[in-house]
């Protein structure tokens, strides 16, 4: 399989990463013979046909296959007829383990020396629990001012992690250069390899809704998922498996939205100078596929949009409460984008929307407050008689 630029049509072969033009490249795959599966096998391997990389056995089998599921007690706060496809059901608790399995499966393949990241949460976890499956060395690069408890969650699966000391952007670049010298796959989050991997949620999607939504609505940082999601939409497409694509809303937080900016802005995306967010996962100042993004808004009639703290939190909270799903600030942003296209007119209550809930909030419960009562025993008939007689 070669690789393609998406901006200047370029065609490069299978281990380029960017383009001479300085876009990302993505995998040119032959759609022609595409149909829907008719056999059993579930995850991202049920689309193996357009995947650079063929399954091995282990823990890529757990990737994918999540739910997508109707939320109706979502509606009203969404603005729409809402569905969420839960990728908290993967194996480390997010959508990277779709990149991760296929992009493990290919660097195996590739008879490499390891396999790196570059990242300080999720895609760090996920990389090094694949890479632990296939018992291929894997090297983790992160920042020297990394978290106890983060360094804990990616230790467990005994990578080789390395704090890097100096400009985290920059480390991006550096590391495919040097992985190329050293012969480590550095599978960073929007390189060809994962976002193949990244295509499955959506093609998934589209087979579960039997058809398509109206829009699809996600949180973006590097916009590798949602460079994904578009490529895998308008491959269902050439093979006439669907019309038309859906609308693509890609959601940002506003202290921390360089892709946001340069859509209301009018230009590409630039590097920006970040708030702290507790939407951290998704919280990339200088988004590698920035452009790919805004190049997926503008071709769907979609948009790019930002929220704030506030609105982030109270997302997180309605997805729990009306929805029952534990999910990390990072997903909720999506919730919380498509209440603000809601109330700005541009989705409306009949469109069936479905919302990407990307990661897991089982991680970093730690913050969350109660309020239970305590209450002896002896007084529990009393007590509960009380709650019941108050709703
Ligand atoms: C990585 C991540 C994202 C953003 O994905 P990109 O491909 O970098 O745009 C969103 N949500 C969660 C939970 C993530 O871990
Ligand atoms: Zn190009």
């Amino acid at each position: 399989m070669n690789t393609r630029c998406y901006s200047c049509d370029e065609v490069s072969d299978a281990t380029r990463i960017r383009c001479d033009c300085g876009e990302p490249v993505w995998f040119d795959t032959d759609t022609t013979a595409f149909e829907w599966p008719t056999d059993d096998v579930r995850g991202v391997w049920r689309y193996a046909s357009l995947l650079p990389a063929a399954p091995t056995d282990g823990l890529g089998w757990a990737a994918g296959n999540t739910p997508l599921l109707r939320t109706p007690r979502l509606d009203e706060y969404a603005g729409c007829t809402l569905w969420v496809k839960d990728e908290a059901e993967n194996p480390t608790g997010t959508f990277k383990d779709r990149g991760s399995a296929v992009a493990v499966a290919a660097a195996e393949a590739r008879d490499v020396n390891a396999v790196g990241t570059v990242s300080h949460g999720n895609m760090a976890m996920s990389t090094a629990a694949h890479a632990a499956a296939t018992g291929l060395p894997c090297v983790v690069l992160v920042p020297d001012d990394i978290s106890e408890k983060r360094l804990a969650a990616i230790s467990q699966y005994e990578p080789e992690i390395i704090r890097v000391a100096g400009d985290y952007g920059k480390l991006y670049f550096d590391s495919l250069e040097l992985g190329e010298e050293l012969g480590i796959e550095f599978v960073n989050s929007d390189v060809p390899l994962r976002v193949a991997g990244q295509k499955t949620v959506a093609l998934e999607l589209i087979e579960q809704f039997d058809g398509v939504p109206d829009a699809i609505c996600l949180p973006v940082s590097s916009g590798g998922q949602a460079s994904g999601v578009w490529k895998a939409l308008r491959e269902l497409k050439e093979a006439n498996l669907i019309d038309a694509l859906p609308r693509l809303y890609f959601v940002q937080a506003a202290n921390c939205d360089p892709i946001a900016e340069a859509f209301r802005e009018g230009h590409e995306v630039r590097p920006i100078d970040p708030e702290p967010t507790a939407a951290y996962s998704i919280a990339n100042a200088n988004p590698p596929s920035g452009n790919r993004v805004l190049a997926a808004a503008a071709e769907t009639d979609g948009a790019v949009v930002s929220v704030s703290e506030a609105a982030i939190h109270d997302a997180t909270g309605n997805l729990a409460t009306k929805a029952g799903l534990c999910v990390e600030p990072s997903s909720a942003v999506a919730l919380a984008g498509l209440r603000q296209l809601a109330e700005r007119g541009e989705v409306d209550a009949t469109d069936r929307v479905a919302l990407i809930l990307t990661g897991t909030g089982f991680k970093e419960l730690d913050g969350a407050a109660t309020d239970a009562p305590s209450v002896p025993l002896a007084k529990l008939d009393e007590h509960l008689a009380t709650v019941l007689g108050d709703t």
